[in-house]
């Protein structure tokens, strides 16, 4: 029996999951001209609670070819690093204005929801199902009776969706990634919690990215705009913690009386003037660096993008952009192989092998900044000069890559491909 006859709808492309990767591939793929693809999420509607997001230069290159970099003009250009150790007290500063190359782009604060509707607009309404859960995926090689491969979707409403392409962008605990058998994310043991400050008479920070640094806790805290402050505070976690996590307002006293204690009054303060609903806490968790360079992140047309594919907690906060460049880089393999008339699974794997080494290379980035923070003079004397020659080789060796790498240009959705 066809398909359509026995209720299955089918589909191009079906992307699960409308996070930032999500939402940002449907678009991306809607603008190369991809038919009917459609974008699932098992929550009710866009899921926009959050705090803000930090966009480095990198996460603007792609809103360039996603055609958003209209919300350069909304958001204030962040300057300047600033990072304080507080048992030391030296400062160090760290500029952030954009490229040699490309003057200017920054490093700004956007509202969470805010960048999500706006990757939603333009979106085919009919193209997106909320409120749908993908619960098994099933593929479907080609045979004797069909040249091409199908994946079959079965939703938790009982319902079948065939897809020529399946992208997984359902986060760190993706379904899509087991499917393939990428390694389970770890837990970091560390985790974070956002929050986003309400000054309504406007506040005094300049434009900078303020960071204190305290044996394992992390904090920093940055304007989003006028009026608003975005803060977060990274710290080693604990089972008493876990009682917290469901419960914003006891996180934010959390953070004002136990982790930020140490902290300059100017961050506790910013963290006080914060609505408990902005809070949000996560737990840090990631993919190995073995798990990232060996595992197969496609097959059968079916691939995984943003949380789904690496799972990078650490503290640079790099997820968000790193979830946009993946968009951009897919949709123009897949784009590509459409004008060429190429297969989508040489597309896919094109893609795969263009982000694996530069994930893993931003992973590996971030799991040395986590380094820095371990709490090595526990350990005594040698403690203290493990510390000096990890905060060395960071200095000399690894800030510059992140640096680099927070640079990075995906250009636009046209720009080549394989
Ligand atoms: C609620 C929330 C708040 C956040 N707040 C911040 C913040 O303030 N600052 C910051 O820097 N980062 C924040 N992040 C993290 C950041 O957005 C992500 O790390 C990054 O953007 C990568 O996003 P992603 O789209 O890959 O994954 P996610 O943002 O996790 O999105 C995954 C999506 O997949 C959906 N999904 C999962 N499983 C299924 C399934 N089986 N079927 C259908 N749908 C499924 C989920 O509902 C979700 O919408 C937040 C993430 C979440 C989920």
């Amino acid at each position: 029996m066809p398909p359509e006859e026995k209720g299955e709808v089918e589909y191009e492309v079906v992307v699960v999951g409308a996070g930032i990767a999500g939402l940002a591939c449907a678009r991306a793929l809607h603008q190369v001209g991809v038919q009917r693809v459609l974008l699932l999420d098992k929550y009710d509607g866009v899921r926009s609670d959050g705090a803000a997001v930090l966009l480095y230069p990198n996460g603007w290159h792609a809103l360039e070819a996603l055609g958003l970099d209209k919300l350069k003009d909304v958001y204030p250009t962040c300057h300047l690093r600033k990072q304080t150790n507080l048992e030391t007290g030296e400062t160090k500063e760290m500029l952030l204005t954009g490229t040699v190359d490309r003057p200017g782009i920054g490093v700004r604060t956007v509202h969470r929801k805010v960048l999500l509707q706006a990757l939603a607009e333009e979106l085919p309404q009919d193209n997106v199902r909320f409120t749908s859960r993908l619960v098994s995926i099933k593929s479907e090689p080609a045979s004797g009776k069909t040249s091409l491969n199908f994946t079959k979707l079965q939703l938790d409403d009982g319902s079948v969706i065939r897809t020529k392409v399946l992208i997984g962008c359902d986060g760190v605990h993706s379904l899509v990634a087991e499917w393939l058998g990428l390694s389970q994310a770890a837990e970091s043991k560390r985790s974070i919690i956002r929050g986003l400050a309400e000054f309504e008479n406007g506040h005094n920070f300049s434009n900078e990215l303020q960071e204190y640094v305290l044996k394992d806790k992390r904090g920093a805290f940055v304007p989003v705009n006028g009026k608003e402050v975005y803060w977060y505070i990274t710290h080693d976690t604990g089972p008493r913690d876990l009682e917290a996590t469901r419960r914003p307002k006891r996180t934010l006293m959390q953070v004002m009386h136990n982790l930020a204690e140490g902290f300059p009054d100017r961050f506790v303060n910013v963290v006080r003037y914060s609505d408990p609903n902005t809070v949000t806490r996560t737990y840090m968790l990631y993919r190995s660096l073995w798990g990232l360079l060996l595992g197969r992140p496609h097959r059968n047309l079916i691939t995984v993008a943003g949380d789904a594919f690496h799972p990078i907690g650490s503290d640079l906060s790099l997820g968000s952009c790193m979830a946009l460049e993946d968009a951009v880089i897919l949709a123009r393999h897949i784009s590509s192989s459409m004008r060429n008339q190429h297969d989508r699974e040489d597309a896919i794997e094109a893609y795969v092998k263009e982000r694996r080494w530069r994930v893993a290379a931003v992973a590996a980035w971030s799991y040395m900044s986590v380094w820095t923070h371990h709490n090595w003079s526990e350990l005594g004397f040698c403690g203290r000069a493990v510390k000096f020659l990890v905060e060395k080789v960071f200095d000399w060796f690894v800030g510059p890559r992140i640096m680099k790498t927070m640079n990075n240009d995906c250009r636009d959705l046209n720009s080549g491909g394989y």
